[in-house]
This record gives C-alpha cells, sequence and structure tokens, in this order.
C-alpha cells in the first residue's frame, strides 16, 4: 500500500514537502487552518512583488498532483490532534511556520496605535485574522510613523506606507486596504535600527526599491551613523551584501533632497526606549546605542523623541507551541534532528517530522524552504521508506464526523475564482477576499 503522509500547513514549506514526497510515490494530505493555501506567499509576501507572489503558479501546480489533496479550513490542535493525525496516517510533517510578533518589551508597547508588522502585513495582505479596526484607526490618525526594525519586513511595511497609490492599485490588495492606503496623510516614516547600517538584515534589492518610489525621497538623520566602527568596518571588507547596503546608505546620505512631500528617516544606533502618549501613541522615545566588539547594541543613556502616532514593530516573527508536540521556548522552534522531531532527552517522536520556519526559525528566502523540504523528506523516507503504508482514510470521515467544512482543491478553485472576477469589476487581475466567511461562502461556488 502506498504511504500516507499528512503535511500541517499549505505554506511554502509545506508544499515543497508535498512536492518532494508525491515524487516519492506517497499520498499527501496538506492540511490548513485557513480556507485557502499558500501561507506567507499569499499572506506575508508583500502584494506589490509580483515577481516573488507568482511562487504561488509553481506551488499550485503541487496542490494539482495526482495523490496529493487540500484539506484546507482545518486547524490542528482544534478540529483534530497531532496524535490523531498520527495515528490516521504513516508520517506527520509540521510545517506550520512561525506565526506570532515578538515584542519589543518597553513602556507604552501595548498603546493604541503601536501594532506588530505580523499584523500590519496581515492587513495588506486581506488575511482573514487581521484586525481591520485597530490597524485603520491607527493609519487615519498617523501623520508620522516609526517602523522599528531594518530587516527586509521593515522595508516592505515601509515601502507600502510610502508608495504611491498607482504601484499599489495593481496588486491584489483587498479594496478597503488600498482606499485606507491611499487616504492617508503620512509624511515621515522613521525607520530605526538599534545597530550600525552594517548590522542591517535587509537586503540590497529590496533596500534600493525605497528609492525608486515616485514622491519619496530618503533622509539619514544623522550622517555619523556611517562612522563605522572597528567591528562594522570589518564586517563592510568580509561581506559583499554588508558592502553594497552600506555603500547605498551612504549614497542616500549624500544626496540633495528634492523637497518632495513623503520622507523615510533613516536612523541607525536607535533603539525605542518607551513609547508615549495620552490615551493612544503620540511619540517614541529613542535611545542612541553604540555597537560593541561583539557586534552588540549597547545603550549610551542619550535619548531623543520622535514624534509618531503609528507605530509598527518589525523586529522578527515567533513559532509557537503545537499540543502534544516538544517546542524549545528559547529558540521558539519544534526540536529536532534533520527534520525528525526530537523530544527534551533528545529521543525522535515516532513519525514526527518538521520542516521550515517551525524547524529553523523566521529566517531565508521562499527558496530556503524547498532545500530545507527536501532535507526533512529525506529524513523521512530514510525512516519509512521500505514500510509497506497503513493507509486509511480515516482523518477525513472523522471532519465529517466533527462538522469541520472542509475547503478541497475545488473549493480552493471556486476562491480563486471568485477573486478574479471580483478583480474584474474594478479592472484589476485579483482582489483578495478577506473575510473568512465570504472565503467559504466562494468555496461552496
Ligand atoms: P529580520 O531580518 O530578522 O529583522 C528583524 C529586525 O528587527 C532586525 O533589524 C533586528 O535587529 C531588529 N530587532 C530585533 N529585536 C529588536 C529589538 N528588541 N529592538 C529593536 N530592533 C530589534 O526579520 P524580518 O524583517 O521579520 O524578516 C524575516 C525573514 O523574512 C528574513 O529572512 C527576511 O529576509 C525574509 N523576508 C524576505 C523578503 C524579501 O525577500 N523580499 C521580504 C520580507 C521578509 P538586530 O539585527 O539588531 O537583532
Amino acid at each position: 500500500m502506498t504511504l500516507r503522509i499528512a503535511v500541517v500547513g499549505a505554506g511554502p514549506s509545506g508544499l515543497y514537502a508535498a512536492d518532494a514526497l508525491s515524487t516519492s510515490g506517497t499520498d499527501v494530505d496538506v492540511l490548513d487552518r485557513l480556507p485557502v493555501p499558500f501561507g506567507l506567499v499569499r499572506y506575508g509576501v508583500a502584494p506589490d512583488h509580483h515577481s516573488i507572489r507568482s511562487v504561488r503558479d509553481t506551488l499550485q501546480k503541487v496542490l494539482e498532483k495526482p495523490g496529493v489533496r487540500l484539506l484546507g479550513g482545518v486547524e490542528v490542535g482544534r478540529d483534530v490532534s497531532v496524535d490523531e493525525l498520527l495515528a490516521a496516517y504513516d508520517a506527520v510533517v509540521l510545517t506550520y511556520g512561525a506565526s506570532r510578533d515578538r515584542r519589543l518589551d518597553v513602556p507604552g508597547e501595548d498603546l493604541p496605535g503601536s501594532v506588530a508588522a505580523t499584523d500590519f502585513v496581515a492587513w495588506y495582505c486581506g488575511h482573514p485574522d487581521a484586525d481591520r479596526a485597530s490597524i485603520e484607526a491607527a493609519l487615519a490618525a498617523a501623520r508620522s510613523v516609526v517602523v522599528v526594525g531594518v530587516g527586509n519586513v521593515a522595508v516592505d511595511v515601509t515601502r507600502v506606507l510610502t508608495a504611491p497609490a498607482d504601484r499599489l492599485e495593481v496588486t491584489d490588495m483587498p479594496q478597503h486596504v488600498l482606499e485606507a492606503l491611499r487616504s492617508t496623510t503620512i509624511n515621515d516614516v522613521h525607520v530605526l535600527g538599534r545597530r550600525g547600517p552594517a548590522q542591517a538584515t535587509w537586503t540590497t534589492k529590496e533596500l534600493k526599491e525605497l528609492a525608486e518610489l515616485d514622491g519619496v525621497d530618503i533622509v539619514v538623520d544623522d550622517p555619523h551613523d556611517l562612522d563605522l566602527e572597528p567591528v562594522s568596518a570589518a564586517l563592510v571588507e568580509s561581506d559583499r551584501v554588508v558592502a553594497r547596503n552600506v555603500e547605498v546608505i551612504r549614497s542616500w546620505a549624500e544626496h540633495v533632497l528634492d523637497g518632495t512631500h513623503r520622507h523615510i528617516h533613516l536612523h541607525f544606533h536607535s533603539r525605542p526606549a518607551e513609547l508615549r502618549g495620552t490615551g493612544r501613541v503620540s511619540s517614541v522615545v529613542v535611545e542612541r546605542t553604540t555597537v560593541d566588539a561583539d557586534g552588540v547594541a549597547r545603550g549610551t543613556g542619550q535619548t531623543y523623541e520622535v514624534g509618531a502616532q503609528l507605530v509598527i514593530r518589525s523586529v522578527g516573527y515567533r513559532g509557537v507551541a503545537l499540543d502534544g508536540v516538544p517546542f524549545d521556548a528559547r529558540r521558539n522552534v519544534v526540536p529536532n534532528i534533520a527534520g525528525r522531531v526530537v523530544d527534551a532527552d533528545g529521543t525522535p517522536v515516532a513519525g514526527l517530522y518538521v520542516a521550515g520556519w517551525i524547524k529553523r526559525g523566521p529566517t531565508g528566502i521562499i527558496g530556503t524552504n524547498k532545500k530545507d523540504a527536501a532535507a526533512t523528506v529525506a529524513s523521512l523516507l530514510e525512516d519509512l521508506g521500505d514500510d509497506e503504508g497503513a493507509g486509511g482514510d480515516g482523518v477525513v470521515a472523522l471532519l465529517a464526523e466533527r462538522g469541520v467544512d472542509v475547503v478541497t482543491l475545488e473549493g480552493w478553485a471556486s476562491i480563486d475564482a471568485a477573486e478574479r472576477a471580483l478583480g474584474a469589476t474594478r479592472g484589476r487581475e485579483r482582489t483578495t477576499i478577506h473575510e473568512r466567511g465570504s472565503l467559504i461562502t466562494a468555496a461552496h461556488g
């Protein structure tokens, strides 16, 4: 009998794992708590990054492979447990990613107007769980925004906040998102890096895109930020990406502003010490830092204040524990050896595997997950490749018994068609349907 594997998560890691598994001849059920596939390709990659988002065409082909089945709208841990999956399948591969935000742990962080980039990104991508009301209220009040962090997500958020409307209209953002962004009166976005420009984790291509936005100027608020400490100078010497990033920022520090109305201010050696405001955030107290010989940011005690009605902390994603699965609470990943989930003693849990961000943490580009998923599948096949599959289709029956409204590939095709039809009403290729109820209705045709 054919091996039957459950993959938990229909994002890039899950679908790359499903691809490798089906190529080896196993049957695969891909479960996702959302009624739609593609994970962060749909709900994380910025909508104006068309070529990166087009990876969904490749992922769609995986869903269409014989032996691969989508079970959308099924939340593992609520609708079905990991133990039930382990009993019903020959193996389970967890690829549920890192969905939560990391915190700053500074006073005022929970004031209205202070949001996590994970939530802001979810909102502009049309995620069904996005908190529309609080994001849209903060956006409507914003003249000045502080974005904390200097990674690629911070660049995405900054670009979406400052991009001209015509750049966003050709995306698949929900209509209400387009309208909210079009009507903002944001003049300034301040991006804070707690270390120097050499330690920023953004990539040069993404960084340079900021300067290509019409009507936007980039300001390096303190040109002394480009005086590199020995540890930063050594990084520039040894790493070409770092050298290019610093060169780009240096060119911006030197150029003459043309007086256009939106500004992106880059602040380095600057970490948030406190968010202030009465009832909602109105400013951020920033502490100046230096970078020590180990590359760590050290506070100087010297502070300044930046006015901001919206603060977006873009300081990384965080994985969360799943009931019945070992978890490394320090690294926020599922502990594993070469993709084999291990318990606290390092003993492998039979039949349980892990791939993607929940295996290695929230790093790398989409393609990184292909290699990562293939490595996990190789471990799985090494363990089970010669086994007779136990077969059975018990989980689908169990879900039906529990009244779970499972969205299959046909349901997803109906959602896809409905989104294209909605887009066409305004001359757009697609408009993302953001409400879960509307997605389910569309799934039923
Ligand atoms: P990231 O690259 O890890 O950036 C996190 C940023 O937050 C860093 O600048 C970090 O500074 C800063 N930070 C962390 N804790 C902080 C604190 N307490 N106070 C102040 N700053 C703090 O993560 P990300 O931007 O969320 O991106 C996640 C992954 O997705 C990355 O691999 C990224 O490349 C990828 N991604 C790629 C694209 C693309 O290719 N276009 C787009 C989006 C995301 P330190 O370095 O000092 O810790």
